[in-house]
């Protein structure tokens, strides 16, 4: 019998897009789970010393939210910020980007959002 050994990647990705311009502004990652650190084999083999992608030991509802704070607080120059962010309705989100953001970020839906929350609305 043949197994197959199934690594299950727990990962979140997140990007700021300029709305005016379509450049991707800053991008990050959250990775919950790294094959060579639980694997023991791996790290009795002196794979202790690899090139590790976990970072983050939080929920993964709560991801977006930190992805969200990074990417806003990342500065390319001292002339540059996010004013505005849009994006879906997700709360948790926003009240973090109020709490650990340096500065004032306004909240935009997105149209499919928006489009989304009005039809509901409508037929409630
Ligand atoms: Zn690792």
């Amino acid at each position: 019998m043949t197994a197959q050994l199934i690594t299950i990647c727990i990962a979140g990705h997140g990007s700021l897009i300029g709305k005016e311009t379509g450049k991707v502004i800053a991008v990050g990652t959250r990775v919950m789970h790294c094959r060579v650190c639980s694997n023991k084999k791996l790290s009795a083999l002196g794979a202790s010393k690899h090139d590790c992608r976990a970072n983050w030991g939080g929920s993964s509802k709560g991801m977006e939210s930190d992805l969200a704070v990074e990417m806003l607080n990342t500065k390319k120059d001292d002339t540059f910020q996010v004013s505005t962010l849009i994006g879906d309705d997700d709360s948790t989100t926003m009240a973090m980007v109020r709490q650990k953001v340096n500065h004032q970020v306004e909240k935009w839906s997105d149209v499919n959002h928006a489009k989304k929350s009005l039809g509901t609305v409508a037929l409630s």
